[in-house]
């Protein structure tokens, strides 16, 4: 079996040497193939996404992807997030799962991943005018949707889909779609919901969700809300899966650049996203959950600055093997 590493930019390696040794320790027998990617990638190549990281991602069993993202690039014509975009879509992970736990909150956002307004028709009009495009085909939603209730079938059995289907056609189509395929998954309650009221239900009373399932942008902005209410951006981890293929293991947060080189970042979120990659592509669901566990024992015993500690990100990583190796 083999991991295609992506260490990206700012705090990335610092936090992929985390996730690396934690692998190394649990699964010593999985290849791990280090590639750049990102900002990193421009500088070498002047190509986010060099043709020998996307054929290394393409031939691995999954994808451990570090953030990427550097200040330098904002501007600029070739930037690395095109590269993040470019590989999601060349990888066909259409269904990114942002699980979000802490106390009585247990849930799980699958937001889709390779349409909607970051994908659609954009462009500028002769009098200036900028546009971006919200397009969906019922088939893309149904992919999404069918993903959600399998993973709602294998938790509590509840599905809320959310959209806003007052306003947008696209939205409309979106719930048409959800209420056909619950047809075939009558053990799910499935509920709809529009995105401002989901905001507010995830700010005040996360608890009261399971599985939520929603278009690109919703989720991109609804699961950073659900990884703030349950102990920051640090903490969070996710799964991009499509339906064959390698799927992408990569934390919800950016590069931080303003404390990358500091040696303070946590590699909570990275280490979990290696544990969904062990249970998702490496079918290590043992391993996974050892990982798990490693991780809770660490944000408890050695914390980083963002959870009220003093640890260093390698102290953090000390932690987690010290556990591993009980
Ligand atoms: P960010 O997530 O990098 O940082 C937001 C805040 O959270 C910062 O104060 C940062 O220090 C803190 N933070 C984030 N991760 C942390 C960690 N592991 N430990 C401790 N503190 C942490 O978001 P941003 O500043 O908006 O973006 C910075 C860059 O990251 C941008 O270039 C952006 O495009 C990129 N980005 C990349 C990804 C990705 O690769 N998937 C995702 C989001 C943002």
């Amino acid at each position: 079996m083999r991991v295609a590493v992506l260490p990206g930019d700012g705090i990335g390696p610092e936090v992929a040497r985390e996730a690396v040794r934690a692998l190394r320790a649990l699964a010593p027998e999985v290849e791990l193939d280090e590639r750049p990617f990102g900002a990193a990638a421009i500088r070498e190549s002047g190509d986010p996404l060099p043709a020998a990281t996307l054929a290394a991602c393409r031939e691995s069993d999954g994808v451990l992807k570090a953030p990427i993202g550097d200040p330098a690039f904002d501007g600029a014509d070739v930037r690395p997030e095109q590269g993040m975009l470019g590989l999601r879509s060349a990888l066909d992970v259409y269904a990114n799962l942002r699980p979000a736990r802490d106390g009585r909150i247990d849930l799980l956002i699958v937001r889709e991943l390779i349409g909607g307004l970051y994908y659609g028709a954009r462009g500028i009009r002769e009098d200036g005018t900028v546009f971006d495009t919200l397009e969906y085909h019922p088939r893309e939603v149904e992919r999404v949707a069918r993903r959600a209730f399998e993973l709602a079938r294998s938790r509590q059995r509840r599905l809320t889909s959310v959209d806003k289907a007052n306003v947008l056609d696209t939205s409309r189509m979106w719930r048409r779609v959800v209420g056909e395929v619950a047809a075939d998954y009558p053990d799910v309650e499935v509920g709809h919901m529009l995105v401002d009221n989901a905001a507010m239900q995830l700010a005040s009373r996360p608890e009261q969700f399971d599985v939520l399932v929603m278009e690109n942008m919703f989720g991109d902005i609804l699961s950073d809300l659900a990884a703030a209410v349950t102990g920051g951006l640090g903490l969070a981890p996710s799964a991009s899966l499509g339906d064959n293929g390698p799927g992408i293991f990569e934390p919800v947060h950016g590069s931080a650049p303003d404390i990358a080189g500091s040696g303070i970042a946590n590699p909570a979120a990275m280490l979990r996203s290696a544990a969904l990659l062990l249970e998702h592509a490496l079918a290590m669901p043992e391993e996974a959950r050892r990982l798990e566990r490693a991780v809770e024992v660490a944000m408890r015993e050695r914390p980083t600055p963002d959870l009220g500690g003093t640890a260093t990100t390698t102290e953090f990583g000390d932690a987690v093997l010290e556990q591993l190796s009980r």
